[in-house]
C-alpha cells in the first residue's frame, strides 16, 4: 500500500537526522520499521521569519521503493538509416537519445569542440580576451547548457515531458536531487560529466557526434532538403535534418535569409546582469544578518515589473554564482551567468531585462527585415565592446549611479572574471531599455527591502535572452517550404531553457522518423 502525505518541518527539525521518518511514522501510526519513505517534493517556504520545509511524501507500507519510473531502452542503432542533427546542444543531445529509442541512427554535427578541449577556450575569453567563433559558452559540446546554470525550471509543461528529461538526466549521473527539488538545480561544475555520459551513451548503441563540424550551406531541391555541406567542403546526402542550433548562430540565421528560405523576426528582451553580494539577497529573503542558516541554500530572487507598457523583469537569476563572458564573436560583449552546484561563491547575480517588441520598438532597424532583432542585438554588443574598453571588459555601473544618472568612480567587487570597466551605461544604453531598467530597479528596491544598494554593480550586456527570430514550421514540425529540415530548439524560436530545448529535440525526432 503506498499513502501519500505532506509535512513541515521547522529549520531546527530539518537540522534533526531522521526527523522525516520520525514524523511520518507518528502521523501514519506506525513503527518506523513497517514502512519505507520516499521524498516525492522538496520545497522551501521563507515568506515569513519562521522558514518552513515543505515535504511531498510517499510510505511504502509492507513494499519496496519503486525503481525509477522510466527504463530508457536505447538499441543498437549501427545499421539504422540516419537522421543528421546540426548542433550539440540540450536540443540536439535529446533529439540523438530519441532517435536511439525509435531505433533510427543519430548522427551529429557539432561546430565546437568536445567538453574537454572547450575549457581552454573558455579560460582563454576569460584570462587573455580572446573569443574563438566556434567554441566558446555557447558553442562546443552540450551548447549553452554545458557551461551554464543549469537551473531546470521550465514553463513548457505542455511540450512534453519534463519528468522523462529528468529522469534521463539522472540516468546520465545528475543526482536524484533534482527528481524532487521544487527548483532543481546541477551546477555548472557537474554538467561537462553528464554531457560526456550522453554522447558515450549516443555513440556506444552505434550513433555518431562529430566534433569541430560546421554546417555551411544547405543543398534544396525545388521544395525538398536535398544534402548538406559541412565546413565548406564536404557534401551529405540527406532526408532529413534537424537544425539545432541555438539562438547565437548568427551565420545559421544569414545563410537561411539569403537563401531566401522563410524565418520571422521575433520579440525578446533585453538588459544588463546586476550583481549583488550573496549576503544581501540572503539576509531579504530570508530575514537574517549577514549569514544565513547552513542548511538554506544561497537566496534566489524573482522579479517584474511593467514599466511603459513593457515587462522588466529578472532572468536567469543565479545564487552563489558568476558572471561569464558569453560572447561568441570577436568585437562584442555579452553577459551571463552561471553557478557551481553548490551555488558558494560570494555573489548574487541576474539578468533584469526589457521586453523588446520587434515590431513597435525598432523602426530603425526595419531595413534588415526579419533580421532586424538580431542587428539591434548586435549594435548593442558592439556598444557594451567599445564601451568596455575594447577587451572582454565589461562596462558596469554601481545600481545607484546608473538609476541616479552618474558615472562611477570606482566599481564593487565582482565575479566576472575578464574585469569591469566604469561606463555610463544610464546614457549609453538605448533609451527603450535604460529609462525601463532604471524604473525598474527603483521598483524592484521598493519589492525587496536592500535590493536597491551602492553595493551592487550592473554589467552590460545581456542581450542572448532569447532567438530575435523564428524559424517556421508546420504540424509535422517540418519547415513549410523544405521538405526534410526540421528547425528545433532555441534557434527556432521553440524552446528557452535547457528542458525545453530538449523536450523540443525529443518532438523532433519523433517528426523526423516518421515515414523514414
Ligand atoms: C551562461 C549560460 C547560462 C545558462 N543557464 C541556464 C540555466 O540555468 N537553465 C536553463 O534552462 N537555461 C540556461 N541557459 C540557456 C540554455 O543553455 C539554452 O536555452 C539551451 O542550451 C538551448 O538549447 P539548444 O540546444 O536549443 O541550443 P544551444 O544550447 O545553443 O546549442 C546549439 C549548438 O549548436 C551548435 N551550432 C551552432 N551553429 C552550428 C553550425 N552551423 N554547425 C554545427 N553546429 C552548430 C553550437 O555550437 C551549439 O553547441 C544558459 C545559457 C548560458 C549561455
Amino acid at each position: 500500500m503506498v499513502k501519500t502525505l505532506q509535512i513541515r518541518l521547522s529549520l531546527e527539525e530539518e537540522a534533526q537526522e531522521g526527523q522525516l521518518k520520525h514524523r511520518a511514522a507518528k502521523y501514519l501510526g506506525l513503527d518506523q520499521k513497517e514502512f519505507k519513505l520516499k521524498v516525492l517534493r522538496k520545497s522551501i517556504d521563507a515568506r515569513k521569519p519562521k522558514i518552513v520545509f515543505n515535504y511531498k511524501l510517499a510510505a511504502f507500507v509492507g513494499e519496496d521503493l519503486p525503481a525509477l519510473d522510466y527504463n530508457f531502452d536505447y538499441k543498437d542503432v549501427t545499421k539504422a538509416k540516419p537522421v543528421h542533427i546540426i548542433g550539440f546542444g540540450p536540443a540536439g543531445m535529446w533529439a540523438a537519445l530519441r532517435c536511439l529509442e525509435l531505433g533510427f541512427k543519430p548522427v551529429v554535427y557539432e561546430r565546437g569542440k568536445d567538453v574537454r578541449e572547450r575549457r581552454r577556450d573558455l579560460k582563454a575569453i576569460n584570462q587573455e580576451h580572446i573569443v574563438n567563433e566556434d567554441s566558446n559558452y555557447c558553442f562546443g559540446e552540450g551548447g549553452a547548457g554545458t557551461y551554464s546554470d543549469g537551473k531546470l525550471y521550465t514553463r513548457s509543461l505542455k511540450r512534453g515531458d519534463v519528468k522523462r528529461i529528468f529522469q534521463s538526466l539522472v540516468h546520465h549521473g545528475a543526482t536524484e536531487e533534482i527528481l524532487i527539488d521544487a527548483h532543481p538545480h546541477i551546477g555548472t561544475n557537474k554538467l561537462p560529466k553528464i554531457v560526456k555520459n550522453i554522447r558515450e551513451t549516443i555513440i556506444r548503441q552505434g550513433g555518431e557526434v562529430h566534433f569541430n563540424v560546421k554546417l555551411t550551406d544547405l543543398i534544396i531541391d525545388g521544395k525538398n532538403l536535398r544534402s548538406i555541406v559541412l565546413n565548406n567542403s564536404e557534401e551529405i546526402q540527406t532526408e532529413r535534418v534537424l537544425l539545432a542550433t541555438g539562438h547565437s548562430a548568427r551565420d545559421v540565421f544569414y545563410l537561411l535569409d539569403k537563401k531566401k528560405i522563410a524565418l520571422q523576426a521575433k520579440s525578446f528582451a533585453m538588459g544588463v546582469r546586476v550583481e549583488h553580494p550573496q549576503h544581501i539577497i540572503d539576509s531579504i529573503q530570508y530575514h537574517c544578518g549577514e549569514n544565513r542558516n547552513e542548511l538554506l541554500p544561497a537566496a534566489a530572487y524573482s522579479l517584474v515589473h511593467q514599466v511603459k507598457g513593457r515587462g522588466v523583469y529578472s532572468f536567469c537569476m543565479c545564487p552563489g554564482g558568476f558572471i561569464v563572458p558569453a560572447a561568441t564573436a570577436p568585437g562584442e560583449v555579452v553577459v551571463n551567468g552561471m553557478s557551481p552546484s553548490k551555488r558558494n561563491n560570494l555573489f548574487a547575480n541576474s539578468g533584469i531585462v526589457v521586453e523588446i517588441d520587434v515590431e513597435r520598438d525598432i523602426r530603425k532597424y526595419e531595413q534588415f527585415g526579419n533580421l532586424k532583432g538580431l542587428e539591434f542585438q548586435k549594435d548593442l554588443e558592439r556598444l557594451a565592446f567599445t564601451s568596455g574598453g575594447r577587451s572582454q571588459k565589461a562596462p558596469s555601473q554601481r545600481l545607484t549611479d546608473f538609476v541616479e544618472g552618474r558615472i562611477s568612480a570606482n566599481l564593487n567587487p565582482t565575479s566576472y572574471q575578464p574585469g569591469l570597466e566604469s561606463a555610463p551605461l544610464h546614457s549609453l544604453l538605448p533609451k527603450l531599455i535604460g529609462s525601463r531598467l532604471r524604473k525598474g530597479f527603483e521598483e524592484f528596491g521598493k519589492k525587496m527591502k536592500g535590493y536597491y544598494t551602492s553595493e551592487a554593480n550592473i554589467v552590460g550586456v545581456e542581450s542572448r535572452t532569447s532567438s530575435p527570430v523564428t524559424i517556421p514550421r508546420n504540424e509535422k514540425l517540418e519547415h513549410p517550404d523544405i521538405a526534410g529540415l526540421f528547425p528545433c530548439g532555441e534557434g527556432g524560436g521553440y524552446a528557452g531553457g535547457i528542458v525545453s530545448a530538449a523536450m523540443d529535440g525529443e518532438r523532433c525526432a519523433e517528426a523526423a522518423v516518421l515515414g523514414l
